[in-house]
């Protein structure tokens, strides 16, 4: 069997899991390609503790963490099951891996996760675990967490790190419509960092890319993309699937690693 590819995602705002335009066709195209992997492993930026945790529950709920959008919003449910047995194969080679992990056996999905699945499985047939961030351990921590887990693409496990290319909100309230040419550079220059498989550079991108800081003032939005290059092969070739700067400064970048 051939292995699945990694994927990383822009998840846009909240409120793309009501209106997610040409991102949200982009993304069912992308499901549609990958076809109906045995579960997803999904990292997202809106879940962060000390050491990485997985979700190890049958039947995780949908989290609405955000306050002051509109009610139909919360009234979505995306009912995908867990994985629990997927959850322990996670952990088992975390800790083979030598990373102190563990199961979370209540947490459910956060709308990092469920918003883009919304679109690429909106059937929510496909068992779901997510696994936690750990922003204070860095860029290179989390693409050796994606290395960990990589053998579960082998095992028909879809592995995804949802994020941003760019999340600046203080720039996004400030709101200007027109793309920022900040945005456009920085996300042009992780494209040629990661079409060179230049990880070093990568992980060190506040201080070697055009922007970094400006583009990331916090890295939790930006560690997804290591999560997914981590669990990419070591040849892997990226494939840029969607590109744009929503609200002038959100840029919503999707890749695949083949
Ligand atoms: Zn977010």
């Amino acid at each position: 069997m051939v292995p699945l590819p990694s994927v990383f995602i822009s998840h846009g705002s909240p409120m793309h899991a009501l209106q997610a335009g040409a991102a949200g066709t982009a993304w069912a195209a992308l499901g549609r390609r990958i076809g109906t992997p045995q579960a997803i492993l999904i990292a997202s930026a809106h879940w962060e503790t000390q050491i990485p945790l997985v979700t190890g529950t049958e039947r995780p709920d949908t989290i609405h963490d955000f306050s002051g959008f509109p009610e139909p919003l919360y009234k979505i449910r995306y009912t995908a099951p867990g994985a629990p047995k997927v959850a322990q194969r996670a952990l088992s080679l975390l800790k083979e891996a030598g990373l102190t992990a563990a199961i979370d056996g209540c947490r459910g999905l956060d709308h990092g996760a469920w918003a883009p699945l919304l679109y690429m499985y909106p059937e929510a047939s496909v068992p779901v675990v997510q696994i936690s961030l750990q922003p204070e351990l860095g860029t290179r921590h989390h693409l050796r967490l994606g290395r960990a887990l990589r053998a579960l693409e082998e095992e028909n496990v879809l592995v995804i790190g949802s994020g941003h290319m760019t999340h600046n909100l203080r720039d996004w309230m400030r709101g200007s419509g027109a793309p920022q040419p900040y945005a456009q550079e920085f996300s042009e220059w992780v494209r040629e960092r990661l079409e060179a498989r230049d990880l070093d550079a990568l992980a060190d991108y506040r201080s070697r890319s055009p922007h970094g800081a400006r583009a990331h003032p916090t890295d939790e939005h930006f560690l997804p993309l290591f999560f997914a290059v981590g669990a990419a092969r070591d040849d892997f070739k990226p494939e840029r699937i969607f590109s744009g700067i929503d609200s002038g400064v959100l840029s919503m970048d999707a890749y695949v690693f083949n």
